[in-house]
């Protein structure tokens, strides 16, 4: 019980000091409602912090968190779709002008598909069926046996790659990008460096931020 008394702790901590520093703040997002800069997709992963990285206060980010930051294409059916369902209220709702794909080093969903743990043509598993979007991130990066490392990087940039390309098969975001409405980014955040790039689509390249 520790862990959970700890986080107890935080929330007396936060409670007496951040809520009473962002009061005013927070009251008038209860009266006037949410206009978030930018829609945040991440991973579930503790040690990527957004909020953190970004130095963001609340109302600035909305944000899906999933298993390797993956966007699925759109499809319309009647299956329960968690990060469409988000990525419809963002946009369509909110009108938010910003996309960012927050991808990160060392993810162990990427990992997962890379080493095979997760069988992407099994479907009878929520994690191997979730991970099969990132499948041909895998099979477009060169495979380089001799830098494990680097092979990871490049298949976690190449499916950042891959759900800025799912995200124009949303006819809503589509027709934002096309007409200026809307900007989509793909980032990559490494943990253990701090540093955090950004696609160059003139560069094909992530460059540091
Ligand atoms: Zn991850």
């Amino acid at each position: 019980m520790s862990e959970i008394n700890s986080l107890i702790k935080g929330y007396h901590a936060y409670h007496t000091v951040d809520y009473r520093r962002d009061e005013a703040l927070l009251r008038s997002l209860a009266e006037k409602g949410q206009s978030p800069k930018a829609m945040v997709i991440s991973c579930c992963d503790s040690r990527v912090e957004p909020s953190a990285v970004l130095g963001s206060i609340p109302g600035d980010l909305f944000m899906v968190r999933n298993v390797a930051n993956l966007v699925p294409p759109f499809v319309a059916d009647s299956k329960h779709h968690g990060t469409s369902a988000a990525l419809e209220y963002a946009i369509t709702q909110l009108e938010i002008p910003n996309i960012i794909i927050l991808g990160h080093a060392m993810c162990g969903g990427i990992k997962a598909l890379i080493d095979g743990s997760v069988d992407t043509e099994d479907n009878s598993t929520f994690i191997s069926n979730w991970m099969s979007i990132a499948k041909e991130a895998k099979n477009n990066t060169d495979c380089c046996d001799h830098d494990k490392e680097k092979f990871q990087r490049d298949v976690e940039q190449s499916s950042i790659l891959n759900s800025l390309k799912n995200l124009m098969t949303f006819p809503f975001i589509k027709e934002r990008v096309e007409d200026g409405r809307l900007e989509l980014n793909g980032w990559y955040f490494d943990f253990s460096t701090g540093e955090l790039f950004g696609y160059d689509e003139e560069q094909d390249a992530f460059i540091n931020l």
